[in-house]
């Protein structure tokens, strides 16, 4: 069987034939010109339908008929007038650069057309990523509080164990806050980033949120010194920020420091008021963060290499932090020490402070 694309050249061909009988019946009125535009319409058909090499051969057979039977003296290729040969050259190249053109053109519309798909398909690919992301969200949501409730009935029965007097509770105990925890952090994670997280953005007290850190941070550092300093008139410092969302922040900074930092140094934290904004800046003596990791801490499980495997934390708290001070019009970044160590700067917007009677 013949293949369509030969198919398709025999029928040129073909047509080039019964054109040149068409032709040469009316030879005695045509003008040379007249000639030339049919063969032309020929050749321009046969690239458009069958391609470059289609398109070619369809002008080298046109030139030769063209020369044989329509340029004196008939039925030879000689050409008698010179200015004969200009219309053959010129027929020639205009062909040739005819059936090119086309070819280059239809590649064109091929490329287009490619690249089209390539847009569309990008397109669908977006949308499942984004569907993918927002089962993940939901399937994060439910499978954190669906753990909660086993894991309070754990930790109830390790309790009883621990009564009867059977050591190994402990370890079932921490191993279970441990899991609340990081189930907890996935909850707030989820909860950030759905939009659900209750934020309570109110007129604060500076000192009500540094005495709370305080309080709460103590236990946790065993002995080691945590400093603490206040601009200026500290004491009168006003926010609009979510005390307990603010809290949550700083503790797990301080925390950090406490966990990267050698135990005999210093932790700090200090307040300052800068243009219309509070910043909290918890300062440790550690070994500080490559700046390729500066900006990745803040990514959901990410963990320089180096870092100690188990000390504890989730891989979430930095992210949570930067997402809690966002949620409440603040921002969160790392900044080298000057020195040496870390420093976490923590900035929510300031307010000014109230005349009596309108503080909460
Ligand atoms: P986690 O502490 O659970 O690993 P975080 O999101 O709180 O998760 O911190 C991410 C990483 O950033 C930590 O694993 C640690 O390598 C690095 N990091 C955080 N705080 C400090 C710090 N004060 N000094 C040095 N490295 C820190």
């Amino acid at each position: 069987m013949m293949r369509p694309r030969r198919l398709g050249w025999v029928v040129w061909v073909g047509l080039a034939g019964a054109t040149t009988l068409l032709l040469l019946t009316l030879r005695g009125r045509l003008d040379k010109a007249h000639v030339v535009l049919v063969y032309l319409l020929l050749v321009l058909g046969g690239s458009a339908a069958g391609g470059r090499r289609l398109g070619l051969l369809l002008a080298g057979a046109a030139f030769l008929l063209f020369n044989w039977f329509f340029v004196p003296p008939y039925g030879t290729f000689a050409v008698a007038d010179p200015f004969d040969w200009l219309v053959l050259i010129a027929f020639l190249i205009v062909s040739a650069v005819t059936a090119q053109m086309v070819h280059r053109l239809q590649g064109e519309a091929e490329a287009a057309r490619r690249r089209a798909d390539e847009v569309d398909s990008l397109a669908v690919h977006a949308e499942a990523l984004r569907e993918a992301d927002r089962l993940k969200d939901a399937l994060l949501a439910s499978v954190s509080h669906d753990l909660r409730t086993p894991l309070t009935t754990i930790k109830a029965l390790a309790h009883q164990l621990w009564d009867q007097g059977d050591e190994r509770a402990l370890a079932i105990v921490e191993e279970a806050d441990r899991m609340n925890r990081l189930v907890a952090d996935l909850l707030d994670l989820s909860r950030l980033k759905s939009g659900a997280m209750q934020v309570a953005v109110e007129l604060t007290a500076v000192d009500d949120l540094v005495g709370a850190v305080v309080q709460r941070v103590s236990g946790a550092l065993s002995g080691r010194e945590f400093r603490v300093s206040l601009a200026e008139g500290g004491t009168l410092l006003v926010g609009r920020f979510d005390l307990v969302h603010a809290l949550h922040i700083l503790i797990n900074l301080v925390e950090n420091a406490h966990k990267y930092s050698p135990a005999g140094s210093p932790i700090e934290l200090a307040v300052d008021v800068r243009a219309d904004h509070l910043t909290f800046a918890v300062s440790d003596r550690g070994p500080g963060i490559a700046p390729a990791e500066q900006e990745r801490i803040f990514e959901p499980f990410y963990r320089p290499p180096g870092t100690p495997p188990d000390v504890g934390g989730s891989g979430l708290g930095l992210t949570i932090a930067r997402k809690l001070a966002e949620a409440q019009s603040g921002t969160l970044a790392y900044e080298p020490r000057e020195g040496g160590g870390s420093r976490f700067l923590l900035s929510l917007p300031a307010a000014e402070l109230p005349t009596a009677g309108e503080f909460p």
